[in-house]
């Protein structure tokens, strides 16, 4: 599975509908100081369901929504696209049938984001599991930005470990398991309040 393009539009300094293609395995971006560069690389963390704005390097989400320059007046909404070359069938399963991938988030200065699948509208966690346990994500090891090696070098065995797990694809099942256990911790404390009112009304 190898990422083809990148399509923005309203994002950060990217105003107008712009599509940058991803035509080898390698790729460089290059460009004076504050063209955009690491723009780009917050709009991948953001299409994938980052939701904290200082990962983004903002103070608040609306920081994504390009606003405005001398030039341009701001504008009301963010999108931005990545279309994944499926053909080797990296991604099995209900996914296997796609030889593209297209995952789009949207989002509106209201803070509302909304997200797509192949042009159908889906839920923020149709999108991130998708990239559970596959080296990509928001928060992944496939982004490598500046201050992560000494990040890396620093961190503490517990935080070595959450790189590991998603390396050896188990984080997808850890964070299943995380789900299961709060669905039965509810579904306890419904019990222990039918037992209150049962008492009560016998
Ligand atoms: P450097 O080489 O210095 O790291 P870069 O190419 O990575 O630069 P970016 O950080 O990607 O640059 O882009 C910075 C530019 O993006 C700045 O000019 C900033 O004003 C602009 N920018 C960031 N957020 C917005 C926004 N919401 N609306 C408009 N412009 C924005």
């Amino acid at each position: 599975m190898r990422l083809s393009k990148i399509k923005l539009a309203g994002f950060k300094s990217f105003v107008d509908p712009t599509t940058i293609e991803l035509t080898s395995q390698r790729v460089a971006i290059v460009g004076p100081n504050g063209c955009g560069k690491s723009n780009t690389i917050d709009a991948v963390r953001w299409v994938m369901g980052e939701s904290s704005a200082k990962y983004l390097r903002g103070e608040s989400m609306e920081d994504v929504i390009f606003n405005g320059s001398s030039a341009r007046k701001p504008v009301g909404q963010a999108s931005v696209e990545l279309v994944f070359d499926n053909s080797d069938g990296t991604l099995g399963g209900q996914y296997a049938q796609y030889a593209e991938i297209a995952v789009k988030r949207l989002a509106a200065r209201d803070g509302q984001s909304q997200y797509f699948l192949n042009g159908t509208r889906c839920r923020r966690r149709d999108i991130t599991d998708i990239f559970l346990g596959t080296g990509l994500g928001p928060r992944s090891y496939a982004i490598i930005e500046q201050g992560m090696i000494t990040r890396l070098i620093e961190a503490k065995p517990e935080e070595l470990r959450v790189y590991l797990e998603e390396a050896a694809g188990i984080s997808k099942y850890k964070e299943r398991r995380r789900e299961t256990e709060n669905r039965i911790r509810h579904t306890r404390e419904n019990l222990e309040r039918l037992d209150d009112l049962r008492e009560e009304v016998a």
